[in-house]
């Protein structure tokens, strides 16, 4: 897929865009990390791609990269945060039944606490 992609009506889209605000804890080339603004865990980021990928079920072998970038860079701030050494979930929501919200893909990094499970 050529780069960068974008869904003018993506709210993912307009925060990388600089057209929301939003707390940017890293930025990449290929992704960034922004806090949750409705957190669930003393550390709970989002790493977004910038290229407008709808969810994990639209990945396919050309986003390999892309993937591994979103994936690094959440692990880049668990590090940054002290979460390494406790402990960290990486979550991919996709559709209804997940509560997707957002229809651009994102990891979310959770930690600072015990999660439990299986999630609800
Ligand atoms: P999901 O439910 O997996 O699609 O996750 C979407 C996440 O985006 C939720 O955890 C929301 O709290 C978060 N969110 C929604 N709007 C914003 C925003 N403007 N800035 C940061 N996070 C947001
Ligand atoms: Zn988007």
């Amino acid at each position: 897929m050529t780069y960068p992609e974008r869904d003018p009506n993506c709210l993912f889209c307009k925060i990388i865009a600089g057209e929301i605000p939003a707390k940017k804890l890293l930025e990449t080339p290929d992704a960034i990390v922004i806090a949750d603004i409705n957190p669930q865990a003393p550390v709970h980021v989002l790493a977004i791609p910038r290229r407008h990928i709808p969810s994990a079920a639209a990945l396919t072998p050309a986003d390999a990269t892309t993937l591994l970038a979103v994936i690094a860079a959440a692990n880049t701030v668990a590090r940054d945060t002290g979460i390494e050494a406790t402990g960290y979930r990486l979550v991919m929501n996709h559709g209804a039944d997940a509560g997707q919200s957002v229809d651009h893909l994102h990891v979310h990094l959770l930690g600072g606490r015990a999660l439990g499970w299986p999630p609800g």
